[in-house]
């Protein structure tokens, strides 16, 4: 048998700490549907190449409602690995509130090493082989950025959508996916590039209060990933005059012992561009002595057993969707490391989502900022839902005195658990 990825194990677990029904936890470990595809595409020089597609959608609660999560373009794009990250997607939106069920995909491709024009071809076969298959439409699944995607192939994606879709009507055609461009007619809405990492910022400083701990105990930060979680983590943290000590990438880290300033890094793409730092790698990114908070806001399954023994920092905030093994989560606690986890400390970017997706629709929800909005009011409307989440994990935490991984997911199965009994059962409401 397969071995229990840590999302499963950690699902498991609180489903039988909450005594919930045998059935139930069953149905946690499936899937709605998981699809599988070689996507073709023409290259620049004329040839045809064919990249594995996939997409998986766990099980929802909300008949009425579309699938949501990203759509990343990475070489180790796999189904297992995908199938996971819709669990994950699943249990933050159940966190969080938003009657989303949890999906994600991609395709095992390197975007470095395609041109711009091939990657929109890519992207555009993609669209085709779901849209053909109806599994998108802003009622069915609406795909987001993630790794090695962005606001660009999110508009390639509802390009291609609305061509092919109009005829049939399956509009609003903006709101098959989100994370867009904004401006007339792109859809998106100002904030959302910034969100996760406005979001995290939020549950971070949030924590500090809630925990009665003081900033100046908390201020050196080491920061895995310079893409859109990572950078804009690192930003605003240093705008908000904490030390970014080390950052890094693919490629490798920066490190500056008394921090790297705010301008040096400001705009940069790649942290090979930043200057006046000492080269360091992303194992040693991870056990910096001398950082307070460890932000991995890269790939998965970085924190293992074998290094969460190094690791100096005092907690550690999950930009990244699973980055800590339940092993790892182990040592940690018995090392007195706290662990802000992914489903709370990452769902800034699946909340501005969902304002972007129900404006698109139309449907009012108190929660979403409605008119013409600046950047500064849907981050303003974002920080809300994201202290309301925190508090409501730290009160978790008291209640049931475990650690706040475990208190959200617990928070997030007493979400849904009712709402699964009656759509499945014969029970009065
Ligand atoms: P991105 O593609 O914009 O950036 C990824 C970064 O990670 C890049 O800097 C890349 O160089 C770096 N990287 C790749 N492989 C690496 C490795 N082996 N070691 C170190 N760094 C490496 O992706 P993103 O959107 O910032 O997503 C990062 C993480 O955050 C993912 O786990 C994603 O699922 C999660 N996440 C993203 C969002 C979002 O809104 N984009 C929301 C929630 C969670």
């Amino acid at each position: 048998m397969a071995e229990k990825s840590s999302t499963m194990a950690r699902l498991d677990e609180a489903s039988d700490f909450l005594g919930l029904e045998p059935w139930l936890k069953r149905k946690f470990h499936g899937f709605k549907s998981v699809w599988e595809c070689d996507i073709e595409a023409p290259m620049d020089d004329g040839s045809l190449q064919s990249f594995k597609a996939c997409r998986a959608w766990h099980r929802s609660p909300f008949p009425g409602s579309p699938y949501k999560g990203g759509m990343r373009y990475h070489p180790d794009v796999t189904v297992e690995k995908m199938k996971d990250h819709a669990v994950e997607m699943s249990l933050k939106s159940w966190l969080m509130g938003l009657e989303f069920g949890g999906a994600k995909g991609g395709i095992a491709i390197d975007p470095s090493r395609h041109s711009q024009e091939e990657l929109k071809r890519v992207t555009e076969a993609l669209t085709e082989e779901m849209l053909e298959r109806n599994l998108i439409g802003p009622r069915l699944d609406v795909p987001a950025p993630d790794v090695g995607t962005n606001p660009t192939t999110m508009n390639w994606f509802h390009n291609k959508y609305a061509q092919r879709a109009r005829t049939h009507n399956y509009g609003p055609f903006e709101a098959v996916v989100t994370g867009k461009p904004t401006g007339i007619g792109y859809g998106g809405i100002p904030g959302r590039v910034e969100a996760t990492g406005w979001g995290l910022v939020q549950v971070f400083k949030k924590f500090l209060k809630l925990k009665n701990l003081q900033k100046k105990d908390f201020k050196r930060i080491g920061v895995m990933g310079f893409g859109n979680v990572g950078y804009h983590v690192a930003r605003i943290l240093a705008e908000e005059d904490f030390t970014i000590v080390a950052t890094s990438d693919v490629h490798g880290g920066v490190y500056n012992k008394s921090g790297i300033p705010l301008e040096k890094f400001q705009g940069k793409k790649d942290t090979r561009e930043i200057k006046d730092c000492e080269r360091i790698t992303n194992d040693e990114l991870l056990v910096l002595p001398d950082i307070d908070i460890f932000i991995p806001a890269a790939l998965e399954n970085v924190i293992t057993k074998e290094n969460a023994w190094q690791i100096k920092a005092k907690g550690i905030i999950e930009g990244a969707n699973g980055p800590t093994t339940c092993e790892a989560d182990l040592i940690l606690e018995s090392r007195g490391v706290f662990v802000i986890p992914d489903i709370l400390a990452n769902a800034g970017g699946v909340t501005v989502s969902f304002f972007e997706w129900a404006r698109n629709m139309g449907k009012i929800d108190h929660r979403v900022p409605m008119g013409e909005l600046t950047s500064d009011q849907v981050l303003t409307a974002l920080s809300k839902v994201m202290w309301r989440e925190t508090n409501n994990v730290f009160e978790a935490q008291k209640k049931y005195k475990v650690s706040m991984r475990f208190a959200a997911y617990l928070l997030a199965l007493e979400n849904v658990a009712p709402l699964f009994r009656t759509k499945h059962t014969a029970i009065s409401v």
